[in-house]
């Protein structure tokens, strides 16, 4: 998940009343306004000062007495009432509202809060989120820097080397350090105000594994690249975010997002995997995940739908792949199937942040082709708070509209945590097998079940066991609850 898309609507306008900002109407055009829907976003006050309006904007704090403008807050972050119209589809509409509330100081911890406790509600037990931090010094070595003759479509490793030798040199280093106090501050943050506290959901006994601590989801970050921007941009964030990514054992692992459509997404994307190929070469233990194919037909030519997913696993090496919605357009889509089953190359599925954002669902999805293929596949959310779902939304929809059973969603769950970037080894002794468990774990794991010594030290040491050992304790409570 996002983290800024997983937070609801209702949160940000609390936090804008709290912080004194203003509410604009959005010109139409920019971005796209549907005709007829007021639309509107936060701008900063007057001079810094808290409530202190322009002509025509009123504060956000009047939106707590003024239903109308409250709903239409809602309405602007949100796909709630959202309806195409001419000119402006779900895609248009989604990818918008980041910028209607994009005025509000960053309060990470507090989403951080929101969404753990939703997480914890839900019995979820891990989360990795994406997350952008400050980027704007390494953003401006990369202009300073430039880029070797324009964006070409081929550059080679050498001339990558090099660029990186003079960002490095240059600095880029410094915000490392800035960063990894931002994600501090949002889990210490979270911590304070410790809403997701240690009730654990009902039917599980308190005594197990993984409960009593301040929050029982666990948090990791993904550094979180935008990819719709000049190459000098992109090569700088990235870099940055392989550099934080080495130091910090909380961040693992970079993701690049933003839509793909867009026009810079396409001409320098396969620009963007040789920058991986590259970058993973000098950080080769740094966890790459993508968005990759998260396109539709009609929405680029048929040309720019046959080879992102190819290209993210060959050359930027990704070991998840967010979306993969257009994999059937891909050139050799059995191959690449095989490919990604064969490499345990993990599929994010996010079933209605792909109906709103690219009209696919039902029959043309492509979550059966996967399964039939054997590629390892896990329900997500991508951005639950503009979709305004959760992950359980997603469990249920996958039942009703894919027709998933039982054993697929508990697969769902057992595949997300073994490809999940958490450290250590995973409990499994082979990928994506989940009978055989390691070190001696019990195969058969109940509420009582004593570990042996060896499984006990295992699973201390291997945070990845640890989490998936819990989750099998989950699933042996709730069967056993339903029996
Ligand atoms: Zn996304």
């Amino acid at each position: 998940m996002h983290l800024s898309g997983a937070v609801y609507a209702e949160t940000f306008i609390a936090e804008a009343a709290r912080e004194g900002l203003c509410v604009a109407s959005v010109e139409r055009g920019t971005p796209a306004t549907p005709e007829g829907q007021d639309a509107v976003r936060f701008v900063k006050p007057l001079h810094d000062q808290p409530n202190d309006c322009a002509s025509g904007e009123v504060t956000a704090a009047s939106a707590l007495s003024n239903q109308p403008l409250y709903d239409d807050l809602v309405d602007s972050f949100s796909m709630r009432s959202f309806v195409p119209t001419e000119g402006i589809d779900g895609h248009d509409q989604f990818f918008s509202t980041f910028d209607r509330f994009s005025g509000l100081k960053s309060d990470a911890g507090e989403w951080l809060d929101e969404v753990a406790t939703r997480a914890a509600a839900q019995n979820e037990q891990y989360l990795e989120i994406m997350q952008t931090p400050t980027f704007s010094h390494a953003a401006t070595l990369g202009y300073k820097m430039g880029w070797p003759e324009g964006p070409d479509k081929e550059i080679s490793r050498d001339q990558l080397a090099q660029l990186r030798d003079q960002l490095l040199s240059a600095g880029l280093r410094d915000e490392v350090s800035v960063d990894e106090k931002e994600f501090a501050d949002a889990e210490h943050q979270r911590e304070v105000l410790g809403s997701c506290h240690s009730d654990p959901p009902p039917r599980i006994p308190k005594d197990n594994h993984g409960y009593g601590a301040p929050c029982p989801v666990r948090v990791h970050w993904l550094y979180q690249i935008l990819r719709g921007y000049p190459p000098q941009q992109v090569f700088a964030q990235t870099l940055l975010g392989f550099e934080v990514a080495s130091t910090d054992p909380d961040v693992v692992g970079i993701h690049f997002v933003m839509p793909e459509d867009g026009y810079l997404s396409m001409r320098d994307y396969h620009l963007q995997m040789q920058m991986l190929d590259y970058l993973h070469s000098v950080y080769p233990k740094v966890h790459i995940s993508l968005h990759a194919g998260e396109l539709a037909p009609g929405m680029v030519p048929p040309a720019g739908l046959s080879f992102h997913i190819h290209e993210a696993v060959d050359l930027g090496h990704a070991s998840r792949i967010g979306h993969g919605v257009d994999v059937l357009y891909e050139d050799h889509p059995e191959a690449l199937l095989k490919e990604m089953a064969d490499q345990h190359v993990m599929v994010e599925v996010n079933l209605t942040s792909n109906a709103v954002i690219l009209g696919i669902k039902g029959k043309d999805h492509p979550l059966h082709a996967y399964m039939t293929a054997h590629v390892p596949w896990a329900l997500s959310t991508d951005d639950e708070g503009v979709s305004r779902i959760d992950l359980t939304h997603e469990y249920v929809r996958a039942a009703d509209e894919q027709g998933l059973t039982y054993l697929d969603l508990k697969r769902s769950a057992r595949t997300s945590l073994e490809h999940a970037f958490l450290h250590g080894e995973s409990l499994w002794q082979h990928t994506d097998d989940f009978t055989a468990k390691k070190a001696g774990c019990p195969a058969i794991v109940s509420e009582r079940t004593r570990l042996s010594e060896p499984c006990s030290d295992f699973l201390n040491t291997n945070e990845k066991a640890e989490q998936e050992f819990e989750l099998e304790r989950r699933f042996a409570a709730f069967e056993a609850s339903i029996h």
